[in-house]
């Protein structure tokens, strides 16, 4: 019998776990063809979510957890959830019901009958989220997409369901910065794209603040382009040709009309505005480096501080 592997990264959802719980063993009971395996993965709660797993696994074996020993970010709870996975199909889900788990049997159907090897989801509305979030999501799809040449759909959410032969591309992906949008893309393989309204959490709030997204976004920048470097370049010529046509002109003014010393405050302004543009490019090579440094530490991903197996004994 094939096996659906179920990966839920879970953050403070002790809440929203149960009604989550409920809703996916209903669809698993329609789907009397295939076995399946739920993996919660607790990315450091402070909140009941670990308790919940362990009862939840205690009752059905399907349940299986891996609890971190601190928070590590959901990119790291999909990556752990992906490789304690042992199905032949492995879906990512989040656990407040964002990802609607009735389309799971008509994902399987695709890659069964369609040969797809992924089935993916995005959101065509962005209805309930602050008018501001959605008009810099926008810009930010625009311009990755405009400097990298992996392709970021705009709206994609991690809500798919992959073959076993996929997962094991993207674990092969070992970098330390992770952002799984970009490497779900990176690996190739033909994907099924379903659209979906928004919909809005059952229980508990989002994780992610503006700043917090925002962060994100450059970080995925910077792990999926390198055309910001150039960027210094392009305003070093631009400068350069600039300054050449200043020159000129200042001989000329000279020459023609004398009064070599005017221009102090002119010449602050240039100064300030130079130097910051400087400063600028080397933050931008700053955070490539500081990015290098980081995968050059090869600390792991995520530690792991307990499993269902723990729990068994
Ligand atoms: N999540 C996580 N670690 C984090 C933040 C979030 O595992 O540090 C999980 C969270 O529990 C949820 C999923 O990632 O299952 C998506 O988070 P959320 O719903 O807060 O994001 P949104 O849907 O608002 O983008
Ligand atoms: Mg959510």
């Amino acid at each position: 019998m094939e096996k659906i592997s179920i990966v839920v990264p879970c953050y403070n959802e002790e809440e929203a776990m149960p009604i989550f719980y409920k809703e996916i063993t209903k669809i698993a009971e329609q789907m009397k063809k295939v076995e399946f395996e739920f993996i919660f993965v607790n990315d450091g709660s402070k909140d009941k979510t670990l308790q919940v797993a362990r009862e939840l696994s205690k009752k059905d074996k399907r349940v299986r957890y891996v609890s971190f020993s601190r928070n590590f970010g959901k990119e790291a709870a999909m990556l752990a959830g992906l490789e304690a996975s042992v199905g032949d199909y492995v879906a990512i889900m989040d656990v407040d019901l964002q990802d609607p788990p009735s389309l799971i049997p008509d994902m399987y159907n695709y890659i069964k009958n369609d040969n797809y090897d992924c089935v993916a989801t995005r959101r065509v509305t962005r209805k309930g989220e602050p008018k501001i979030r959605s008009f810099f999501a926008r810009c930010y799809y625009k311009l990755i997409n405009k400097i990298s040449k992996t392709e970021i759909v705009d709206g994609a959410r991690d809500f798919r369901l992959m073959t076993r032969q996929m997962v094991d591309s993207i674990l092969e992906l070992k970098e330390y910065n992770r952002f799984s949008k970009g490497i779900f893309s990176w690996v190739g393989y033909e994907t099924k794209w379903l659209e979906y309204e928004n919909v809005e959490r059952v229980a508990g709030t989002t994780k992610w603040s503006f700043w917090k997204l925002f962060g994100y976004s450059l970080e995925s920048i910077i792990a999926f382009s390198t055309a910001p470097l150039a960027i210094s370049s392009i305003i070093g010529i631009i400068f350069c040709l600039i300054s050449f046509i200043m020159i000129v002109v200042i001989i000329i003014k000279t020459l023609v009309v004398g009064d070599p010393v005017a221009g102090w405050p002119s010449m602050i302004c240039i100064i300030f505005f130079v130097s910051g543009i400087q400063l600028f490019c080397l933050g931008i090579i700053g955070q490539y480096i500081s990015k290098a440094y980081l995968e050059i530490k090869k600390r792991p991903i995520y530690l792991v501080k307990e499993t269902e197996k723990d729990n068994d004994k």
